[in-house]
């Protein structure tokens, strides 16, 4: 978990990669989504490109097939989800019929000022078409009011994880390792 701009798909993949799972990442199954143009594309660009979370209904039944697919059978870490309280209870839900609870959540802090900065320069470099001002404004927003309230539910679960996202990236992901291993988790 973290805002935009904290390297979480990043690290989400190093991490996965060495622990010998997938990274499930709804960002990139929408991006997807939206280079090939689908109806599910077409859909989660209109609220994208305009930094607000795609309606849970979507989401969530995405999520939920997606979790179903047989690499995910042995584990899986998501990146970016659940983004909103209705996205934890649907995930507890998804977890409890597969009868396998969340056993951990990884939340990167990195200062706002470190990310505008970072997040200008990917606009730079990507030229994301949700990457306008105003995006970046409502993206981060949405994530102060409702994903990072989330992080507390975590923590009063006992299975968060909280990490430095400053650094560099191979520094950061050694942080992360450390911290799923003190938990048993890798
Ligand atoms: P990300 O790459 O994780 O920043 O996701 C890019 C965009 O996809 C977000 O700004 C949202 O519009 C949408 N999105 C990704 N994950 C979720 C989610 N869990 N719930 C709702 N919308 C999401």
């Amino acid at each position: 978990m973290g805002p935009q701009g904290s390297g979480k798909g990043t690290q989400a993949a190093r991490i996965a990669e060495a622990l010998g799972i997938p990274a499930i990442s709804t960002g990139d199954i929408f991006r997807a989504n939206i280079k090939g143009d689908t109806e599910l594309g077409r859909l989660a660009r209109s609220y994208s490109d305009r930094g607000e979370l795609v309606p849970d209904e979507v989401t969530n039944a995405m999520v939920r097939d997606r979790l179903a697919e047989p690499d995910a059978a042995g584990g899986f870490l998501l990146d970016g989800y659940p983004r909103n309280a209705a996205q934890v209870t649907e995930l507890d839900a998804i977890l409890a019929d597969a009868g396998t609870p969340l056993q951990g959540a990884i939340a990167l802090d990195v200062p706002r000022e470190e990310l505008l900065g970072r997040i200008a320069e990917r606009a730079r470099i990507e030229g994301r078409s949700d990457d306008t001002a105003e995006a970046i404004d409502r993206r981060l927003a949405v994530y102060e009011e409702q994903t990072a309230p989330l992080l507390a539910e975590y923590a009063s679960r006992g299975i968060l994880l909280q990490v430095s996202g400053l650094g560099s990236v191979e520094e950061i992901t050694t942080l992360i390792l450390e911290k799923l291993r003190e938990a048993g988790l890798a």
